[in-house]
């Protein structure tokens, strides 16, 4: 898949590049014709022949979107019953699941406040040359006080919330409530919720990697356009982008979650990272913290010490709920294309829709499947909420995929980290010596 998103890239900027040689090209025949035989012709802007060979890439870019969008309610929802259901029916639910959420949220809130502080201090999407079109005007959802949206994440009425790409929040607390209950109710209804979650999860996930081997026609005809559009110049901006998401990811995975098992742990994070180092592998290689979730278990229990107890409660509720690299994205990526409409439209990026993204990036990440692109997927949700346009989205689903390695990396990385924190509280010998 790296390969084919890799070649589907390359093959991208040189049918855009050569888009625009022909449309450039076209215009200077038809003048010379023009004026050396002097015979009224229409002259051929441009900027209409351009668009004119663009409108099939533009679809073929906006059916995969489509595609996309149309998973991400089914996907939340499946995801998030199944993987809190699993687990909210046990005895040990109280204590264990309290330590587990609350480590869980406060990575993640580390995470996008490292996002939140380098996306400000850099300020990259600030006048950048992304050639995004400007709306008049941007139709923020209603009340974005801190409050309000407090307040709004209680659906009045789920299946509304259900119907509104907008309405993330929402839906994924009724998830929340709603696997916890499966899991509380009692048989026989918990088993059989159970199974029906299981089993419609397991046909969205079929249908998510249906949809997701068209990436590389996807990564193609997006870059196709932009570069047919708008030349190389937008790779600029976007470079930028990527090393500053690259470098806050680094710095959360080397940093922040090393000196949360160093101090707070009293384990080695290089031994710890040692001993993680397959399933660190593996989601570098598949981008998708679900397909690593069994090598994850495997060297968190055999490698490192973790017992089985333990490593079944924990890692299958990371590896759904606890994305930090994903909910450090949602917040960088946002932030980015914010800057960029504030700075060259009339958006308004006041504290109040800072702190709005910070919330709604970590329900986005707590919302976001384990599959490739996940993240990105659910930044459109962000990007409808707060009224602006999801196009940017799709313009960096053209750069996703070597963020999109690095970010799950982080997130399996950190569910681990939050295994060996959880089961040396517990008792468990973590890396004991061979
Ligand atoms: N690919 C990520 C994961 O599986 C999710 C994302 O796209 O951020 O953890």
């Amino acid at each position: 898949m790296h390969t084919k998103v890799g070649v589907a890239m390359l093959l991208g900027v040189a049918a855009g590049w050569a888009l625009q040689q022909f449309a450039e090209a076209s215009y200077l025949t038809t003048t010379v014709v023009k004026a050396g035989l002097e015979v009224q012709m229409q002259v051929l802007d441009p900027e209409c022949q351009r668009a004119l060979w663009l409108t099939p890439l533009v679809m073929a870019a906006d059916i995969f979107m489509r595609l996309l969008k149309m998973l991400i309610v089914p996907l939340v929802l499946s995801s998030i019953v199944t993987g809190v259901a699993g687990i909210s029916g046990g005895k040990e639910f109280g204590r264990l699941g309290a330590k587990t959420l609350g480590y869980y949220l406060t990575t993640s809130l580390l995470a996008i406040v490292t996002g939140l502080l380098v996306i400000n201090l850099t300020q990259p999407g600030v006048g950048a040359a992304l050639h995004l079109a400007i709306p008049d005007h941007f139709a923020p959802g209603e009340g974005s006080s801190f409050l309000d949206i407090l307040q709004r994440m209680v659906p009045p009425n789920v299946f509304s919330a259900l119907s509104d790409n907008g309405q993330m929040l929402q839906v994924i607390v009724f998830a929340l409530l709603l696997g916890f209950f499966i899991g509380r109710v009692g048989e026989p209804h918990s088993q059989r919720l159970r199974e029906l979650f299981d089993s419609f999860f397991a046909v969205m996930m079929a249908i998510a990697s249906a949809v997701l081997k068209l990436i590389p026609y996807g990564v193609f005809a997006l870059v196709a356009k932009v570069v047919g559009e708008t030349g190389f110049a937008v790779f600029q901006p976007l470079l930028l982008y990527m090393s500053i998401v690259a470098g806050a990811l680094l710095f959360h995975a080397m940093v922040v979650l090393p000196c949360l098992l160093k101090f707070v742990g009293g384990i080695s994070p290089w031994r710890w990272f040692r001993a993680m180092s397959p399933a660190m592998m593996t989601a570098f290689s598949t981008s998708s913290s679900s397909i690593t979730l069994p090598v994850t278990m495997e060297s968190a229990e055999h490698r490192g010490g973790v017992s089985n107890k333990h490593t079944s409660f924990v890692l299958p509720l990371g590896a759904t709920i606890n994305m930090d690299g994903t909910a450090l994205y949602e917040c960088v990526g946002v932030l980015f294309l914010s800057q960029y409409y504030a700075s060259s439209g009339d958006f308004d990026l006041t504290l109040g829709k800072q702190l709005f993204i910070v919330l709604t990036a970590l329900f986005a990440s707590i919302g976001a499947a384990g599959i490739p692109s996940a993240g990105l997927i659910m930044m459109t949700a962000i990007l409808s909420a707060l009224g602006l346009p999801t196009e940017g989205a799709l313009m960096l689903l053209a750069i996703d995929r070597p963020l999109d390695m690095l970010r799950t990396m982080v997130n399996v990385w950190s569910d681990s980290c939050g295994a060996a924190l959880i089961a040396k509280s517990e008792g468990d010998a973590i890396l004991p010596e061979s």
